[in-house]
């Protein structure tokens, strides 16, 4: 098995199949889990500052990847539930932010696209 998209898919959906567990991974449970992980990524940088959230310590940043990878398999296993290609739909989201937020508008600005 290699390690591209379809192979993760197709790894998570055995993991979940495995262990009987298709029965809970339902698009809503799966957006909350989905949510759970992410904020366990948030925690990590709870309280930091700008700079310490761009220098963390080696336990801190494998803490933070292990996170990352959770949102990850979430992300794709939400998509298989739902018959969603999550890259096809990163880059058709790409491409409509690149219409809200052209480059002569939102350069340098933070502002939302409704305020641009
Ligand atoms: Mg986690």
């Amino acid at each position: 098995m290699g390690n591209n998209l379809k192979d993760l898919k197709v790894k998570l959906r055995k993991f979940a199949r495995n262990r009987d567990w298709d029965k809970f991974h339902s698009p809503k449970n799966l957006s909350m889990a989905l949510n759970v992980e992410a904020s366990e990524l948030l925690e990590i940088f709870q309280w930091l500052t700008e700079d310490q959230s761009l220098n963390l310590p080696k336990d801190k940043l494998n803490d933070a990847r292990e996170e990352i990878g959770d949102i990850f398999n979430y992300t794709v296993r939400i998509a298989d539930r739902l018959g969603i290609d999550p890259l096809e739909a990163a880059f058709d989201k790409i491409k409509k932010n690149h219409k809200k937020y052209p480059v002569r508008k939102s350069r340098g600005s933070s502002r939302k696209y409704t305020e641009l």
